[in-house]
């Protein structure tokens, strides 16, 4: 029997599940994952037909990068997801899974434009770019 993992935003107008398993996280340090979520993005992945939106009602899209969109909600603000359109990854902001799913932080990357108010923790493989090893499951 496949595994359903479940998450949503912080008022529950966005629900989503995931069928099967999660990439392990990878953090952000780009301006554009910055300036979205107020620090540094930390985010699963899946394959986008193992993904599916539950409830959508106040989910809203922002295009920053022509190709790639910002899924949140527009009521509570939460940010969720983040994705290139049409592409065969889903981005799943970690913080909005429903239980621990046993995930660790497997890279960090875009440190070269990391805040310089904080550390990246060391303990996993820092990229200055977006270049990493972690694969999709
Ligand atoms: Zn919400
Ligand atoms: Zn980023």
């Amino acid at each position: 029997m496949t595994q359903v993992i479940t998450g949503g935003c912080a008022c529950g107008g966005v629900r989503y599940e995931v069928r099967g398993k999660l990439r392990d996280v990878i953090t952000c340090h780009c301006v554009q994952c910055r300036k979205t979520s107020g620090h540094f993005v930390a985010a699963t992945a899946c394959r986008r037909p193992a993904f599916t939106l539950v409830k959508a009602d106040t989910l809203k899209w922002y295009v920053a990068v022509p190709g790639f969109r910002r899924g949140f909600c527009a009521e509570c603000g939460s940010s969720l997801l983040f994705e290139e359109v049409g592409g065969e990854r889903v981005s799943i902001a970690a913080g909005s899974l429903d239980e621990p799913q046993g995930l660790t932080i497997a890279a960090h990357i875009f440190a070269s434009e990391a805040g310089d108010y904080y550390q990246i923790d060391g303990s996993a493989p820092i990229s200055s770019k977006g270049d990493h090893h972690v694969t999709l499951p």
